[in-house]
């Protein structure tokens, strides 16, 4: 039996056919015209002004802190519970990162905690150049009281929607309701172009300092002239096509993954000690992963029981994201609350959850986890 894979690449057939079409015109080439495309029909699927494409979603965090001014002496505040290239980000332009929990319902950052510590820093004049909200695992942050806390003090949001794409808030996609949104097309994300990342805004100016960064800083002029430092960050034209195949189907994908979620749920919600992370009333759950916990004080396994079970007969599951206020790298930075996410990193699993996933490899998975609570 072949491994089955926590979310690999899924092809559908029209990549090589948009990919040959690029090569054959001779844009072998970073930029070119289904760059332009990609761009275009990518900022109508999230109804964005703008969407400029990049080599990767950490491109895209980075150009926009830079856009936004934020260098060393700033803090820029975020979700602990979150992939590390976020707060990366952060390092990369000299800022220190600030992190604040998640709630217990969405997973992802706590708006009261994140309001409660805005108003403190913004009574003695100490507020941060920004704050980046993280929509984990295919659901959205509470955007609403974010957004409301950010404008009371004037804090500029940057969307990390990496894993968000196709999920919705309020009937809008998220990457709309701050200065930018940034998403990501690595390989295992809902639609990958081999590597790459796009910067969705609705302004201008910001659209086009990222576009010209990206491009090594060229200011218009027949000659290369440089005001600033530029970066090698655009997206090649081959990447582009097969993002452009990807997207087609991104619809089928989210139905694929959310039927993953269900057949999970179906099968394991029901076991002692199992809990599912929710879908909120608020908007589209993707279920880009389908991510469990297992809390051991109720159930007859732990996390890693089941972890290893599964990887004992070549299935991959992952461990939720560590928090970053736990992670060596950030040690000494300010963590503002840390148990829930704390929590999730000890008890949380992710599933299988690739849309071209066979229902017969998805009873496998959901054998083996029921094995684990079976035995005596
Ligand atoms: C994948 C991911 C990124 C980084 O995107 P890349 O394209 O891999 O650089 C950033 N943030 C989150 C939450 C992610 O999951």
């Amino acid at each position: 039996m072949t491994r089955l894979y926590l979310s690999p690449p899924h092809v559908n057939g029209r990549e090589s056919e948009l990919a040959q079409e690029a090569i054959a015109s001779n844009w072998v080439a970073p930029l070119g015209p289904m760059v332009n495309a990609f761009e275009e029909e990518f900022a109508q699927a999230v109804a964005a002004r703008h969407a400029v494409a990049l080599s990767s979603g950490s491109a895209g965090l980075h150009l926009a802190l830079i856009h936004l001014g934020v260098g060393p002496g700033d803090e820029v505040v975020t979700s602990s519970f979150t992939f590390a290239a976020t707060a990366f980000a952060i390092r990369y332009v000299g800022a220190t990162p600030v992190f604040i929990d998640s709630s217990a319902d969405t997973w992802n950052m706590n708006p009261s905690l994140l309001c409660d510590w805005l108003d403190r820093r913004g009574r003695v004049g100490r507020l941060p150049k920004a704050v980046i909200p993280v929509h984990l695992y295919g659901q959205c942050a509470d955007l609403d009281p974010i957004v409301t806390a950010c404008e009371r003090w004037g804090v500029s949001i940057v969307e990390d929607a990496a894993e968000a794409l196709g999920s919705s808030y309020r009937g809008r996609a998220p990457g709309t309701f701050g200065r930018c949104g940034v998403w990501s097309f690595n390989g295992n994300k809902i639609i990958t172009t081999s590597g790459g990342g796009m910067l969705t805004t609705e302004d201008d100016s910001f659209a086009a300092h990222v576009r010209k960064l990206a491009a090594q800083a060229r200011e218009p002029a027949a000659h290369y002239e440089h005001a600033e430092i530029g970066f090698n960050y655009r997206l090649s034209n081959i990447s582009a096509a097969i993002g452009r195949a990807q997207l087609e189907t991104l619809e089928q994908r989210v139905a694929a993954r959310r039927a993953h979620f269900e057949a999970y749920h179906a099968a394991l919600g029901g076991l002692p000690g199992i809990a599912f992370a929710k879908e909120m009333p608020y908007g589209r759950h993707t279920r880009w992963l389908t991510c469990c916990t297992i809390d051991p004080a109720q159930a007859r396994a732990d996390r890693e029981d089941v972890r290893v079970a599964l990887e004992k007969v070549d299935i991959e599951s992952r461990p939720l994201w560590k928090p970053m206020h736990l992670q060596p790298v950030f040690r000494g930075c300010e963590s503002v609350g840390g148990a829930v996410s704390g929590r999730l990193f000890d008890q949380g699993l992710c599933l299988p959850s690739g849309s071209a996933m066979s229902a017969q490899d998805r009873a496998r998975v959901i054998a083996t986890f029921r094995s684990c609570f079976c035995q005596e």
